[in-house]
């Protein structure tokens, strides 16, 4: 086992990201000490040259972030299973010159999820605002986990259609539009959003009206910054169960530290870092 790892995100922007506070945390959690974690800001056009030039002249692995979950799937030699069946990558590992690409959001929301509420996942009726990347990953896996039906409704119809058609070999899926939404909603268990609407700076608003909403109902939120967005307080007020992406984010981060060290990575102290580096 190696004594200490150079790691990194890439993606475009990044200077927002709290992964490399959350990273240097887990480090010294893990005694790798001399352990880095960068962030490299590489724009969708500069994605293959940088590749090629400079990204693996020193790194072990990398997370991978918005333009660039899809895109480097033609870059690597190889790609997990679950990654496959998201068709995105957010975790790269560099064993000796093989790039091998795995997806750890789906399965760092269900534990976050499982974590944090005490809830049954196959008896859930999901609703899902949203049908991008994030939808995509969550949906994959609360659909392989059991969950008794999911439900898209996106801004993008057509977007929110392929997912519910990627989704319906493992459960029952449909789309809604803003007409049929609301009658969703009264019969789902838990509400997701995958949007960023409600992400700051643009904290007032909400994906969906929150007349929406009924007391009967799950509602989380993949936004970790507000920790509470808008839809959350409305969701809280109205005596739903509430769940934010902090979780969600330490665990994508604690499972791709597995997968590059093979050591377990200390959640508490992750998530202490982070919630620290959201107050700064
Ligand atoms: P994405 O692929 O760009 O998808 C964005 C989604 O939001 C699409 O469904 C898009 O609808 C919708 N959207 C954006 N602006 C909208 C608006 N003004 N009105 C209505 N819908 C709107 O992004 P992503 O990677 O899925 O990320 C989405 C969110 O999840 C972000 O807030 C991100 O921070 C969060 N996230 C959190 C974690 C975590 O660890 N907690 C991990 C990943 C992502 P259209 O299809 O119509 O464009």
């Amino acid at each position: 086992m190696k004594q200490s790892y150079h790691l990194g995100l890439i993606g475009f922007p990044v200077g927002h990201s709290r992964s490399p506070q959350m990273m240097k945390a887990a480090f010294e959690g893990m005694g790798l000490y001399g352990s880095t974690y960068q962030s490299l800001s590489i724009q969708r056009e500069d994605l293959e040259k940088e590749w090629k030039v400079r990204l693996w002249e020193q790194w072990d692995g990398c997370n991978v972030t918005i333009p660039h979950k899809v895109a480097v799937l033609d870059l690597l030699d190889e790609i997990d299973e679950t990654a496959k069946e998201i068709e995105a990558v957010n975790t790269i590992v560099n064993i000796d010159g093989k790039k091998i690409g795995y997806n750890t959001d789906g399965e760092g929301y269900l534990r976050s999820l499982e974590e944090e509420l005490s809830l049954d996942i196959t008896k859930q009726r999901v609703f899902i605002v949203g049908a991008g990347g994030a939808a995509r990953a969550v949906a994959t896996v609360l659909a392989k986990a059991g969950v008794t039906s999911i439900t898209f409704y996106n801004r993008t119809t057509s977007k929110a259609e392929q997912l519910a058609r990627h989704v319906s070999r493992w459960t029952d899926s449909q789309i809604v539009t803003q007409v049929d939404a609301w009658e969703a909603i009264q019969t789902s268990t838990l509400l997701v959003n995958t949007t960023s609407v409600g992400m700051a700076p643009n904290s007032e608003c909400t994906p969906i009206p929150v007349q929406w909403l009924h007391d009967g109902l799950i509602v989380s939120d993949l936004i970790y910054n507000p920790r509470k967005t808008k839809l959350l307080t409305y969701a809280e007020e109205m005596g739903c169960q509430i769940h934010n992406g902090l979780g969600m984010l330490v665990h994508q981060a604690a499972i791709a530290l597995k997968i590059w060290t093979g050591m377990d990575a200390p959640v508490v102290t992750m998530r202490d870092a982070l919630e620290k580096s959201l107050k700064e």
